[in-house]
């Protein structure tokens, strides 16, 4: 695979121990450089390889419905591993801790992990290498290009990433080799054979146990998910709102959307994608958040599809260019989800209008609920109360108006986050702190003509959206009283 992909966090000869990949971002066993990185060196050094994935508490404001798509996701994770001989192990508690303490207590002789920009993976990245005295190396197995490679610094828009990008793409869009299996399963790591107690949930941060995953096996997926929820996970007991089903998690469902989409919506996205009455988009952004699929593999698959050039150069515009940009954005700005962060231009213009008169003010509690007196917006916010999943385009309008109807832009910054980290299943993600400061805060846009209250922030209203789209038909099928 290209070196270019992998940083040494921490340098040095193999030890003799096993190799663990110390799993986080990217939840899939297929298409995964990490692992692949990982296979390799365990290969070399004629030692098994383990998986690790460590279940934080807490993150970044996450609910019940964003860890039972990780956690089913993950089962699926540690079955098709296991019928590679390669085991995955759960761990509990902080990874800056847990995982030193893990490589101690198996003699680990290599870690590898992927690459998240965001702070919380940084931080026990960098805990976790002044703990460690192995080799310990990063894999960027998210983007198509890795991040440090298409860029040396933050990019001030599309039009300046774009071309860097794109120049990349023949030397990283490459196909992925087959991962190899472990010669046998590694017994070391085979632990306690659980019976019908999740015990493994239960024992925060005991090392090494397993879930039960012929359970697993045996209840239909989406069935048993809060069975395995670890009950001292910081999340509310229930998600009234929620209406599971819309999206299956998991590596197979993941590529069954990326088929679907293929055979019957690409050819149309660039016509469809952005009205929300139409169903358009590929619905692929839960499984890209949590590494269920691989970009590169999706764009591998989108060039070899035989549709239309332009829906196919619309899609890999967003799926390589706009996505990959917002990992440039919260790489190169550890600031990334605040006002400092916002273009100058962007500040000075917003710091002019503070004081403008707001026609509407409402708390959080409103917005949350759908009680604005704006049924569009009120339907985009059952939409994503409801699925999940907010259609891109009605998430633009989304936060405009939530800058339109608050008292500061740090208080519709806090509150668009918050909404959106708490209840979109693709939320928590570079994509998602990028789109809010794109609507919020000018970022990677341009000044607009001045209007109270936005400055020169692009504006979106009601009227613009009627002229877009049937807000109607939109309206009436979230809000089925209006
Ligand atoms: C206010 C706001 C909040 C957003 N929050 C998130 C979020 O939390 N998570 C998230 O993944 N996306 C977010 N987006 C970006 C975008 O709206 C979603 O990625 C998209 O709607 C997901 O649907 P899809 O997979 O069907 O998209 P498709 O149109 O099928 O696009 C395919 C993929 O390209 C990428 N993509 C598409 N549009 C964008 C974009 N504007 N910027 C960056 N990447 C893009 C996504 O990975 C997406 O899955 C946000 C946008 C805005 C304006």
């Amino acid at each position: 695979m290209n070196p270019k992909r992998i940083r040494t966090l921490e340098p040095g000869e193999p030890e003799s121990g096993p190799v663990a990949y110390w799993m986080s971002r990217d939840q899939r066993v297929e298409d995964n450089w990490a692992l692949l990185f990982a296979r390799g060196i365990a290969e070399g050094a004629g030692v098994p390889l383990v998986v690790i994935f460590c279940i934080v508490d807490e993150f970044l404001g996450a609910g019940l419905r964003q860890y039972q798509f990780m956690l089913e996701g993950l089962q699926e994770v540690k079955r098709s591993l296991s019928l590679k001989n390669i085991p995955l192990m759960f761990l509990r508690g902080s990874p800056g801790e847990e995982i030193p303490s893990f490589s101690d207590k198996y003699g680990i002789g290599t870690l590898v992990t992927d690459f998240s920009p965001l702070r919380p993976k940084r931080e026990w990245t960098e805990k976790t290498a002044l703990k460690l005295e192995i080799p310990f190396y990063e894999v960027d197995a998210h983007n198509i290009v890795p991040c440090w490679v298409a860029s040396g610094k933050q990019e001030y828009a599309a039009y300046t990433f774009r071309p860097k990008v794109n120049a990349l793409l023949p030397e990283f869009l490459v196909e992925f080799p087959e991962l190899e299996p472990n010669s046998e399963f590694p017994e070391t790591f085979a632990g306690k054979k659980a019976g019908g107690k999740k015990e493994g949930w239960e024992k925060r941060g005991d090392a090494g146990e397993k879930i039960d995953v012929n359970e697993a096996e045996e209840s239909p997926r989406g069935r048993n998910t809060e069975e395995l929820l670890p009950e001292r996970l910081k999340v509310e007991d229930a998600d009234p709102y929620f209406e599971p089903g819309h999206f299956v998690p998991g590596e197979s469902a993941a590529l069954e959307v990326l088929e679907t989409f293929l055979t019957e919506r690409l050819d149309s996205y660039s016509a469809l994608h952005n009205d929300p009455t139409k169903d358009g988009s590929s619905d692929l952004s839960p499984y890209l958040h949590f590494g269920q699929v691989s970009a590169q593999r999706v764009a591998l698959e989108v060039e070899k599809a035989r549709v239309g050039e332009d829906s196919k150069a619309a899609f890999l515009e967003q799926l390589i260019v706009r996505r990959e940009l917002t990992d440039n954005f919260c790489y190169y700005n550890q600031a990334y989800d605040s006002f400092e962060s916002f273009p100058a231009w962007a500040k000075e213009t917003l710091n002019v209008h503070r004081q403008d008169r707001r026609e509407y003010l409402y708390t959080r509690e409103e917005l949350e609920f759908a009680k604005t007196h704006d049924p569009l917006w009120n339907a985009s916010q059952v939409q994503l109360l409801s699925t999940g999943k907010m259609h891109g385009y009605m998430r633009m309008y989304w936060a405009k108006k939530i800058i339109e109807w608050s008292e500061s832009p740090e208080k519709a910054l806090k509150t668009a986050i918050y909404l959106n980290d708490r209840y979109e299943l693709d939320g928590r993600d570079p994509n998602g702190y990028v789109g809010i400061l794109w609507s919020i805060g000018g970022l990677h846009d341009r000044a607009w003509r001045e209007r109270e209250v936005f400055g020169k922030l692009r504006y979106m209203n009601y009227s613009g959206a009627r002229r877009k789209f049937d807000v109607d038909a939109y309206v009436a099928r979230y809000l089925s009283d209006e």
